[in-house]
């Protein structure tokens, strides 16, 4: 696997990737992970990262400990994020760490999470949706925000920048941003009804570069610069932002994706933690 803008890392069988811009901070740990390099078997092998998929717990847990170890950050924890495809963001403190995962959690209907405690690493899961990792290198906070195309479309990019500004004071122009491997506009063909969601809260310019329709009644969409514009919006500078060129439906031998497999998959991490 190559890619022009990120930092491709193993630790023994285990592969993942980080952002070059947010390494060179010092401020962070951080990676999201591939498929390789854990335990689990089956459709999942093998390093599924999804609880209540249908994979063994022990398994997952052992997964996520392999990821910890690799990137340095505590395994016990971990916050996870409660992913249904909207648009809300909760504010992780230290008293949430270790919530989620097999530990239950009262976080709820969270897509986006964002924290300026040290050592509480956030946890977000994909399979071909849209990671987005952003860290304010100078109020020191961090978010993680899950856009799939409905997030994209509620603009969660935007509004987890948003809530760091009123949150945590940051200014927009400080603020780092890393869009990871997720569906392409190669991959991402969509119906009628979804594309006209996008020219409903894209502008007409917007729409003309991530919206292509094809001969089929279809469209392909691109996700990447959707997100990318949201962002954009927020006050984020340019230069700050860190695009992928991985696409995980035509990369699903190093990542799980959702498209590629009907559903058949196990589940890969964006995780984050601010360090002391
Ligand atoms: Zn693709």
């Amino acid at each position: 696997m190559n890619s022009n803008n990120l930092l491709v890392k193993k630790e023994k069988d285990l592969l993942y990737v980080t952002f070059p811009a947010f390494d060179k901070t010092g401020l962070v740990a951080h990676c999201f992970t591939t498929k390789l390099g854990g335990v689990s078997e089956g459709y999942f092998s093998t390093l599924n990262l999804g609880f209540n998929r249908g994979d063994a717990n022990n398994n997952v847990e052992q997964n996520y400990k392999l990821v910890c170890d690799a990137i340095d950050i505590d395994y016990n924890k971990l916050v996870f994020s409660h992913q249904v495809h909207e648009d809300k963001i909760y504010v992780v403190s230290s008293s949430d760490a270790g919530k989620g995962g097999i530990h239950g959690t009262d976080i709820k209907n969270m897509d986006a999470l964002i924290t300026n405690a040290i050592n509480i690493p956030l946890v977000t899961l994909y399979a071909d949706c849209v990671p987005i990792f952003l860290l304010d290198p100078v109020k020191k906070a961090i978010g993680i925000a899950h856009a799939g195309w409905r997030g994209t479309v509620k603009h969660i990019g935007k509004k987890t920048v948003q809530k760091m500004i009123e949150t945590y004071q940051s200014n927009p122009k400080d603020i780092l941003a890393g869009i990871a491997p997720s569906i392409g506009f190669c991959c991402f063909e969509v119906s009628e009804d979804v594309a006209e969601e996008f020219k409903k809260k894209f502008t007409k310019e917007q729409c003309k570069e991530i919206i292509e329709e094809k001969s089929n009644n279809k469209y392909m969409v691109d996700l990447w610069k959707a997100n990318k514009f949201t962002l954009l919006e927020a006050g984020l500078e340019e230069d700050n932002i860190t695009v992928t060129d991985l696409c995980t439906k035509c990369n699903s031998d190093i990542f799980f994706s959702h498209r590629a497999t009907d559903g058949k998959r196990g589940s890969l991490a964006a995780i984050m933690a601010l360090q002391d």
